[in-house]
């Protein structure tokens, strides 16, 4: 089998690549935005060798679902470019795999990687990438975030690293303030110690400065100019997981700074030991340092914060709606701020006083959301439309796994995610037995606690129906 890099290289493979894209792009077309993301958009390509494509999925569970569901469509759309195709194979790729020095996804930003530079950023590219209103003087501190906020303005401020505090690692949910107390720390830096280098990056970002250098056969100059920086701070360090060598260069490039007793800030949307696909001896060394949470927002923190942003935009928002919106609002700060955002801007178009009333009226759909109560029928439909299954199928008793798992699923989840009782869900799905329901919750955490993959499955939807 050919490896990946060695596709991307040759001329006549160029092709090969373009078909693949424009195979994806027929994909999303056809199954839209949803379901292209949560499966089909999870392929990459391996490889085409005499009429053979394979195609890699990150898990055994996408992989065969793909493969069962959707492995014809894709030949079909394949030969429509290329009548070589005799045969499509799809192996799991999980980012373990040394086959590649260049992890196969790759491929598919390949529109990416041609149109970003080559360089690592200079100090205005770096500089650029940060937003002038994330500083520590627009940050709000409340209890959630107060030891956040203390561990990175004491990065901020100590020219001296401490072991102990190396890597500073935040983590905590989205939109809770991490990227802002980063940009937070390089502005700090920037202003008092303006000749330290700092360097700011989504771990994304590293990843495709690492792909492209590996392209150009620049290795060598990416880790110089890496290796030189005074602070490193990665963002979304998550990203990395299952990119196999990118994960290795991080940690190459991690270690030397550790020890040349450089600074770093890392970033993630769960904790060091929650990180999964990425290497033991990386995750266990990103927890040897700070590791600090950044726990949900409180009723008084967001309202610190409207109040904050309001003296900011410089207009006037009577306190009863900053009350409302922290009281209603309780997602995260991006969507509070959101909010607010609208209100104002609406208030503003439409040359109007806000009040509660009209308020209430411009945000009625965020409100909703904010307040969704989960139900059956939701359940239901949202797992029928993951797996490509009628709404009918739920309440169906097709004993085919491709039908019956994720029904089991919609049960498992249904006892989770309500308030319903096991006959009550029975009824709901076309009037089965409460045995039946139990079963199904016994079966599907059975497969959680032996299947990995699938344990994350469903983890990942029980996120999905929470947010
Ligand atoms: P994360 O990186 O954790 O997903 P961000 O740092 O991007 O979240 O924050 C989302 C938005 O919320 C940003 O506009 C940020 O300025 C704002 N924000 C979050 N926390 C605070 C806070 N404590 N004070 C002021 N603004 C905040
Ligand atoms: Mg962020």
């Amino acid at each position: 089998m050919k490896t990946a890099s060695a596709v991307m290289y040759n001329s006549e493979s160029a092709n090969t690549i373009d078909t693949w894209l424009a195979v994806r792009d027929k994909l999303k077309s056809k199954y839209g935005e949803a379901i292209f993301k949560s499966w089909l958009g999870k392929l990459d390509f391996i490889s085409l060798t005499n009429g053979e494509l394979i195609l890699s999925a990150p898990t055994r569970f996408i992989k065969e679902w793909i493969y069962n569901y959707y492995s014809h469509i894709i030949q079909n759309l394949w030969y429509e470019y290329d009548k070589s195709i005799r045969h499509l194979d799809i192996i799991v790729d999980n980012g373990s795999s040394k086959k590649s020095i260049i992890s196969p996804s790759v491929t598919a930003h390949k529109s990416m990687l041609d149109s970003s530079d080559n360089t690592i950023p200079t100090e205005e590219m770096v500089f650029s990438s940060l937003d002038k209103r994330f500083t520590f003087e627009n940050f709000v501190v409340g209890s959630p975030n107060e030891l956040a906020y203390a561990a990175a303005r004491a990065t901020a401020e100590s020219s001296k690293v401490q072991s102990e505090s190396n890597p500073l690692f935040l983590y905590g949910g989205v939109g809770l303030g991490k990227t802002h107390l980063m940009h937070a720390i390089a502005w700090h830096i920037h202003e008092t110690t303006p000749w330290r280098k700092v360097v700011y990056m989504s771990a994304e970002k590293f990843m495709y400065q690492f792909v492209q250098a590996l392209r150009n056969k620049d290795i060598m100059s990416f880790k110089e100019k890496f290796r030189s920086v005074d602070v490193l701070m990665i963002d979304d360090v998550q990203f990395i997981c299952g990119k196999d060598s990118t994960q290795e260069e991080f940690f190459h490039t991690f270690n030397a700074l550790v020890d040349n007793n450089r600074q770093i800030v890392i970033s993630c949307d769960r904790s060091p030991s929650d990180l999964e696909g990425i290497e033991e001896r990386i995750r266990s060394r990103l927890g040897w340092g700070l590791v600090i949470d950044v726990h949900s927002t409180t009723y008084e923190l967001r309202l610190g914060i409207l109040e904050s942003k309001v003296e900011q935009l410089d207009c006037h928002v009577p306190k009863i709606v900053l009350e409302f919106l922290a009281s209603k609002i309780t997602s995260n700060v991006r969507e509070l701020e959101g909010a607010l955002n609208k209100v104002v801007a609406h208030s503003t178009f439409v040359k109007k006083e806000i009040n509660l009333e009209n308020t209430q009226e411009i945000l009625r759909d965020l409100l909703r959301a904010n307040e969704r109560v989960i139900t059956i029928e939701e359940i239901q439909k949202r797992i029928a439309e993951r797996y490509s299954l009628r709404v009918a199928d739920m309440s169906s008793s097709k004993k085919l796994r491709i039908v019956a798992r994720p029904r089991q699923i919609a049960m498992y989840l249904s006892k989770m995610l309500t308030p319903r009782s096991l006959s009550e869900i029975g009824r709901k799905f076309g009037g089965k037995d409460h045995t039946t329901v139990l079963h199904a919750i016994r079966k599907i955490e059975e497969l959680c606690s032996s299947d990995n993959e699938f344990n994350e499955e469903i983890q990942m939807l029980i996120r999905m129906f929470q947010h």
